[in-house]
């Protein structure tokens, strides 16, 4: 590996750090103590607020004719959404995961059957009146997953089996909780469902937790605490005090197993299981659920999901998993976390090409075509849109800033410039797309 990128990579990230509020002008020379003092400041919460960035980087929008809660992804947004979604569909490929596909609402039966309907339909769309048929907008993945897993014969042999999928869902938000892309209407999901025997279930719980931790810390989220969600008073919960007990008692289990310190909170569980909820929070202090593991005894009997065992059939338990939670929410912290100076697999722009001036530019178009054949994504700034400097501030967010001058243009190369002011010299194209992927090897 190049030495000047690991030592970029070995910069401290924001949530070992603290808060990296100079993060836009990368020149500042900010001491610690002043960017914590920073960090408390109203100051960093406009700075770092993700709807003024996500503005101005070009990441997202919204508009009242689409609606409250229903943003649109800029071709910035929609390139670092891709990245993420490449990414953790390779994490969940390398561990185990097959993925699915299903369509974004399914008949108001699903959601009876499921107990989304008796439990959840306040959060839900009303349903649409199709041809003598009510479909409803789903409010989550996991119906469909059930029916997956039962459109087959299952054997103890076939388990566990780990679906995942990056759906649509939909959630009846009332607009006054509703903003930029960290409370919507419509969410992609990043789900997953395991189907296991129950003597599994605590190993995928803790598997999970891996695959969370192992995204968390390539995506650079900072995570504040873990919340042990339970059951709260009233109709809202399944009424099955026995399931409850088994279900929680196994989380309990692996949380403690794993040396893992929580806080215990009645009322934030789902209707039909315990949760363990990854939270974050805003610049303004205000936390939410990013990641999720679930464990659910009672979805199984509703399908009534069975495998065939040595013992005879035997009822599967569905462990519920979200390692990157929605795209939106998980966008939203990436733009506050990193302000805008997102890590280079992660970067909308990786490189940009930038000729000193037109005599460069036929090298330069030339040296833009193999970063794209590469597998970056570049673009090319070209000299009648200001000078070297102008250009170079107008990118500086862009992890790699390909300069061609006459001596670069006759070898067709580039002399890369650093986001940091640091220089690389000239490193070959390859090297620079290789470095920028999320997965080494
Ligand atoms: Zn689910």
């Amino acid at each position: 590996m190049l030495r000047w990128i690991r030592a970029a990579r070995s910069r401290p990230r924001h949530d070992d750090a603290g808060p990296r509020p100079g993060a836009l002008t990368p020149c500042s020379r900010a001491n610690a103590r002043d960017r914590w003092s920073f960090a408390l400041s109203r100051e960093r919460m406009i700075m770092n607020d993700h709807r003024r960035l996500g503005r101005e980087l070009g990441i997202f929008d919204t508009d009242p004719l689409i609606g409250s809660g229903l943003p649109y992804w800029l071709p910035a947004g929609a390139a670092l959404r891709k990245a993420v979604e490449d990414y953790v569909h390779e994490l969940e490929r390398r561990n185990g995961y097959r993925h699915v596909n299903s369509p974004v609402l399914g008949k108001r039966e699903l959601y009876e059957r499921s107990g989304h309907w008796a439990h959840y339909a306040e959060d839900m769309f009303p349903p649409m009146n199709v041809g003598g048929e009510e479909f409803v907008l789903r409010p989550s993945l996991c119906p469909h997953h059930a029916i997956v897993y039962r459109s087959h014969q299952r054997s103890h042999r076939d388990l566990p089996l780990r679906l995942a999928e990056l759906g649509g869902m939909y959630r009846s938000e009332p607009s006054g909780v509703l903003g930029g892309l960290s409370r919507v209407r419509a969410i992609q999901l990043n789900d997953g469902h395991v189907f296991c025997p129950p003597e599994h279930a605590a190993a995928e719980v803790s598997a999970a937790l891996d695959l969370i931790g192992q995204a968390h810390a390539r995506l650079g989220v900072g995570a504040v605490r873990y919340r042990l969600s339970l059951r709260g008073e009233g109709g809202k919960y399944v009424d099955d005090p026995a399931m409850w007990a088994r279900s929680e008692a196994l989380l309990r289990e692996v949380l403690a197993g794993r040396g893992q310190d929580y806080d215990e909170e009645p009322g934030e569980g789902a209707f039909y299981g315990p949760k363990i909820d990854i939270q974050i929070t805003d610049p303004a202090g205000r936390e939410s659920t990013l990641s999720t593991v679930q464990v659910d005894l009672y979805q199984p009997a509703r399908f009534d999901l069975t495998y065939v065992s040595p013992e005879g059939p035997r009822r599967p338990v569905m462990v519920h998993r979200s390692v990157v939670g929605g795209l939106e929410r998980l966008a939203a912290h990436l733009i506050e976390v990193h302000a805008g100076a997102f890590p280079a697999w992660l970067a909308p722009v990786q490189a940009v090409v930038l000729p000193l001036s037109d005599a460069e530019l036929p090298a330069a178009a030339e040296l833009l075509r193999r970063c794209l054949a590469a597998g970056l994504r570049a673009e090319l700034a070209p000299a009648d849109r200001g000078s070297l400097g102008a250009r170079i501030r107008a990118h500086r967010l862009v992890p790699y800033q390909l300069v061609v001058g006459p001596r670069e243009a006759a070898a067709g190369g580039a002399s890369v410039r650093l986001r940091d002011g640091g220089q690389a010299g000239d490193v070959p194209v390859e090297r620079l797309a290789a470095e920028a992927r999320p997965f080494v090897g």
